[in-house]
């Protein structure tokens, strides 16, 4: 097939949810991904703060084959090793006691939504099902997360949604001491948010909240499935605050592009569940797990944290550095970087990919970047160079 042909069988065959630039990409390699004319794009994106490791890493794809040639899929009625070996290495290195595995972000928000009702319920406070969240949040899209979502554009169209959440402006402790009222039995909140626009939680406000939840017996849910597993600089962004949740969801860069998803527990938690409380046919399969634990592996280690502060540092100073009367401000931490525009941010992600640097936006003003955990100093330089070329060309 040629990448037209490509093109028109997208538009006309599959459901049309999404909106994508006219290149077809063919292979990736590191940090760059290649199209179907051999053009080579700089990666700034990483599928969405998915591939920390970079495209194609040798060692991720060994074992990828080595475990499908071996056994990929079992269901969760039979033990394996993989999963067991994973979710060793999260406990051992997280708050979390146990782990729930699932398939993607919204489905590790989705468990953590019924385990805080379950656990609720145990305690005897059976009307306790409400969720507190967040202005610019975003969990999920499916019912139960996408409730949790505050963006009315994705919530209008499905409605009525899941009763019970209600929403506190971002880092306004006050608020959420407000509306933290007896229904409620849990808190979700992002340390950064990711699609509302990269923003950042305030120190006091996230150990605020971990304080009111003591206060009120409600518990604390940190999605972590943007901002999770190194991509801050620390194994979990919430490392930075002082504070540990009760429960965390993880997601995007676990398996490497495999479809995974993790909901971390304290055993407070995981021991209101019970067999067939919850599940998933799919879920913490061998291929999958042993894909994680190369991630995991290779993530978890002080020099790979190290080079992860040491790129996002320079990718911040280089940002900041950028002159344009439209640019307001660059935020966010570690490789999760925002830079918010007076206006639009679609004219320059379409510049800087004519010249090969893949860019996406966070909300419609804001400029993300969230490349591979991998990248050098010499492509954040590349990438910045593009960025400001691209704001003088058009004029900005
Ligand atoms: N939570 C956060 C913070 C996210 O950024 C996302 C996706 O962007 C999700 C949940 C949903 O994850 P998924 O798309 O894997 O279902």
């Amino acid at each position: 097939m040629k990448a037209e042909e490509i093109i028109h069988g997208e538009a006309t065959l599959i459901v049309p949810t999404y909106v994508r630039p006219p290149m077809v990409f063919a292979r990736g390699e590191g940090c760059y991904l290649f199209d179907t004319d051999g053009k080579s794009y700089l990666d700034m994106a990483a599928g969405i703060a998915v591939m920390a490791l970079g495209h194609s890493d040798p060692a991720w794809a060994a074992a990828v084959a080595a475990q499908a040639a071996e056994l990929t899929h079992l269901s969760n009625l039979y033990h394996s090793r993989p999963h067991v070996e994973l979710a060793a290495r999260l406990v051992a290195h997280s708050f979390a006691d146990r782990v729930f595995f699932c398939n993607s972000g919204t489905e590790a928000n989705e468990a953590a939504i019924k385990f805080a009702r379950k656990w609720a319920r145990s305690e005897g406070e059976e009307g306790r099902t409400g969720i507190l969240a967040f202005e610019g949040s975003f969990h999920g899209r499916t019912v139960g997360a996408l409730s949790a979502t505050a963006k009315e554009r994705y919530r209008e169209p499905f409605g009525p949604l899941m009763p019970g959440v209600v929403f506190a402006p971002y880092n306004d402790l006050a608020a959420a001491a407000e509306a933290l009222t007896p229904e409620v039995c849990a808190v979700l909140v992002e340390p950064i948010q990711g699609e509302g626009g990269v923003r950042t939680a305030e120190v006091g406000f996230l150990q605020g909240l971990r304080r009111l939840c003591d206060e009120r017996n409600a518990l604390l849910i940190m999605d972590e499935v943007q901002c999770g597993l190194g991509r801050t600089g620390t194994l979990w962004a919430h490392e930075a605050y002082g504070v540990t949740p009760d429960m965390m969801s993880v997601a995007k860069p676990l398996a490497g592009g495999l479809p995974i998803g993790a909901t971390l527990v304290t055993e407070r938690v995981a021991r209101v569940m019970e067999p067939g409380d919850h599940g998933s046919t799919f879920a913490a399969g061998p291929l999958v797990c042993r894909a994680a634990l190369v991630v995991v592996e290779r993530v978890d280690r002080p020099e790979f944290l190290a080079a992860v502060q040491a790129a996002g540092a320079h990718l911040r100073a280089r940002l900041e550095g950028l002159r344009s009367e439209r640019l307001v401000e660059v935020r966010g931490a570690g490789l999760l970087l925002g830079v918010e525009f007076r206006e639009a941010v679609k004219p320059l992600i379409a510049a800087a990919a004519e010249e090969g640097v893949l860019l996406i936006n966070a909300g419609e003003n804001v400029l993300r970047l969230c490349p591979p955990l991998i990248v050098t100093q010499a492509q954040v330089d590349r990438a910045v160079d593009v960025i400001g070329e691209c704001l003088e060309r058009l004029g900005w």
